[in-house]
């Protein structure tokens, strides 16, 4: 059960360009929509996970977005799954941008989205509506027995979706040997690696 709000809490939002998967490479406006209770050990974002951050609304939203110059838009959390983002999505799409959401997708999803990647987490596996909603399918690969992991969550995915292995930042001296082999033998797969790390910037 997704939770309705008119104004959201953010953590940060700010112009960068994407680092990862499908659109790396693009320029887009980040919105980190606070609150997640999924606790990766990994997680590279913990200040998200509390939601008392300052709310905005959409429209507050779209402002910062207009006066950016932005016209890619990633909404991401924290885990934004947690709430009803219908109206969002309706007053973004309004406003004639691309709308891309990044989930790990613990709850059913709500809203009309450009471009959903659908990041699992073992903590809390996918929701099973969410499936068919997939452009792009990105597993965060932290140790070897996640590709196994992966290709057998694979099997729920439309055609049309993408699937990416990415490497855990802290490990990816251990896990991308393993990741290249991987692809390599089974070449539905293919690397997503966190450019933006490597660019320095957020
Ligand atoms: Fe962090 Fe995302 Fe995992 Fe939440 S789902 S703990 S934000 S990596």
């Amino acid at each position: 059960m997704t939770t309705h709000l008119h104004e959201f809490p953010v953590m940060e939002h700010f112009h960068t360009i994407q680092g990862e998967g499908h659109h790396a490479g693009k320029a887009a406006y980040f919105i980190r929509i606070a609150g997640c209770d999924v606790g990766c050990p990994w997680c590279d974002v913990k200040e998200s996970w509390d939601d008392q951050y300052p709310k905005a609304s959409v429209q507050t939203m779209i402002e910062w977005v207009k006066e950016s110059g932005a016209k890619n838009v990633v909404i991401t959390g924290g885990e934004p799954s947690l709430y009803d983002l219908s109206e969002l999505t309706q007053q973004f799409r309004t406003a004639g941008f691309n709308l891309w959401l990044e989930t790990s997708g613990a709850y059913e999803l709500t809203g009309e989205w450009d471009w959903v990647v659908l990041s699992p987490k073992r903590r809390k596996q996918p929701h099973p509506s969410n499936w068919n909603k997939v452009d792009e399918f990105k597993v965060v690969v932290v140790r070897p027995p996640d590709l196994e992991w992966a290709s057998n969550l694979a099997e729920n995915l439309p055609d049309s979706a993408a699937w990416y292995l990415q490497p855990e930042w802290s490990r990816e001296e251990e896990v991308l040997p393993r990741i290249i082999n991987f692809v390599k033998e089974n070449p539905d797969w293919s690397i997503s690696l966190q450019t933006h790390k490597y660019m320095r910037i957020p």
